[in-house]
């Protein structure tokens, strides 16, 4: 085959690719006849999801001046339901709920009107290494690069080529939109329901609006937590809707899985890297589009770096991705997560609930707010205090009686 017609091409235009796309171009203009989107599917798309987006994603659209104008449900607030009682934080504006075939597609008029090239009903099939580039099989022929990045979400045909398998944390989530209903938490919160133990995940509610109409998002969300066996989701969910007087069978249901990050795994080989839920978003709540465009972002700044350079090894994206925020973020949730579905659940869920700050802070950080140490050092003392209190059956139990 002859020359790479193109630099890069970026696999999937959902929120990682679209803001990698963007942040790319703002940071190396030139590229801009030498990148491409390639997305299988035509805008406006469908793409299950509950749609909140947390407002430090929308952040890193701001930063390079892209502001998406899609109808949406404010969110001022995040109510969790434990065992042990009910915990909330209402905290101002910290986003909005969207529906997402608006969003991608809003998303997708502002990064063309910025010159990015997307090519839509493009399918990619599968992707090979050549001597100079990267041969990209696509449902209208062959596509020849320098390099590719997999933004192609949970079933990532760049992952598959890249020869990684599905990774540590998968999750099955099934939603519905139903009317809203007199029990229905106030309009403006998220609200989780992680009030059954058996459960290694929670139910949710979220204000959404479809078609100008004001409704509520449904859903439950599991983790496949390796070493366990079937769990019911969709009885749950029944049962769930039936305590609010609403049918599952009047609703359609929107089955679909999800990739959470784990540190260790893989996320890049010479000339291919992944980003978004190609290669793992948030495994404790399933939390992707906040973090799908600071992926972007992310890897908008090492890839401007890399081409700078002609450098199409990437092998160093999974150590740049460990040193900023996000990779940070996603390395604490995966800690949460190993621990959290486990013999110390009632014990995290007492801290957490004697905790106030904690929330506080959580529903902060969602918001993109800065978060001072003085803050984070005092939820930690609390979390510690409790702790101490209940040592008997911590899990901090070693670490405590040696200190
Ligand atoms: C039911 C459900 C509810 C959710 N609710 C929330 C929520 O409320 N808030 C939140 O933050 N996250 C939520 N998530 C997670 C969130 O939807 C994802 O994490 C997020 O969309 C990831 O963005 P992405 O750009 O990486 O991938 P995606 O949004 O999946 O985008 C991938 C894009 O690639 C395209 N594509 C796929 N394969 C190919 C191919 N072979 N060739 C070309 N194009 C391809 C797809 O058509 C798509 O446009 C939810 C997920 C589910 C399943």
């Amino acid at each position: 085959m002859s020359q790479p017609e193109h630099d890069l091409v970026i696999v999937g235009g959902g929120p990682a690719g679209l803001s990698l796309a963007l942040h790319l171009l703002h940071r190396m203009p030139r590229l801009r006849s030498r990148l491409v989107v390639l997305e299988k599917e035509h805008y406006p798309r469908e793409k299950y999801c509950a749609g909140a987006i947390g407002r430090r994603g929308e952040l890193a659209l701001q930063r390079i001046g892209v502001e998406v104008k899609a109808p949406a449900a404010l969110v001022e607030g995040i109510s969790v339901r434990l065992p042990q009682g009910q915990i909330e934080a209402r905290r101002g504006a910290i986003g909005r709920v969207v529906r997402r075939i608006e969003y991608d597609h809003a998303l997708a008029r502002v990064a063309e009107a910025r010159g990015v090239k997307i090519e839509q009903g493009v399918r990619v099939l599968g992707v090979t290494r050549v001597d100079d580039g990267v041969v990209l099989e696509t449902s209208r022929g062959l596509v020849k690069a320098r390099g590719v990045v997999g933004a192609d979400g949970v079933g990532s045909a760049v992952r598959r080529a890249m020869g990684l398998g599905a990774g540590l944390w998968r999750a099955q989530v099934l939603e519905v939109d139903t009317p809203c209903v007199p029990q229905d938490p106030p309009r403006a919160m998220l609200h989780f329901d992680l009030s059954d133990p058996t459960l290694d995940g929670y139910l949710w509610d979220f204000p959404t609006i479809v078609d100008g109409e004001p409704l509520a998002c449904r859903g439950i969300y599991r983790l496949l937590v390796p070493g366990r066996g079937e769990d019911d989701i969709q009885g749950r969910l029944e049962r769930y809707l039936a305590e609010r007087g609403l049918s599952l069978r009047d609703c359609k249901k929107k089955r679909y899985a999800e990739r959470g990050f784990a540190p260790r795994e893989a996320c890049a080989a010479p000339r291919m890297l992944l980003i978004g839920e190609a290669a793992g978003v948030d495994p404790i709540t399933g939390e992707g589009i906040a973090q799908a465009l600071l992926y972007g972002e992310v890897a908008g700044a090492y890839l401007a770096d890399q081409l700078a350079r002609r450098d199409y090894s990437f092998t160093g994206w999974g150590q740049a991705l460990e040193g900023t925020v996000l990779g940070l973020d996603l390395r604490i949730r995966h800690e949460i997560s190993a621990r959290y579905f486990g013999p110390a659940r009632p014990f995290y869920e007492e801290a957490f609930k004697e905790t106030p700050d904690a929330l506080r802070l959580g529903v902060d950080y969602f918001a993109g707010r800065k978060l001072e140490r003085s803050r984070q050092l005092i939820a930690g003392l609390r979390v510690l205090g409790h702790a101490w209190r209940h040592r008997a059956r911590s899990p901090l139990r070693p670490w405590l009686e040696s200190a």
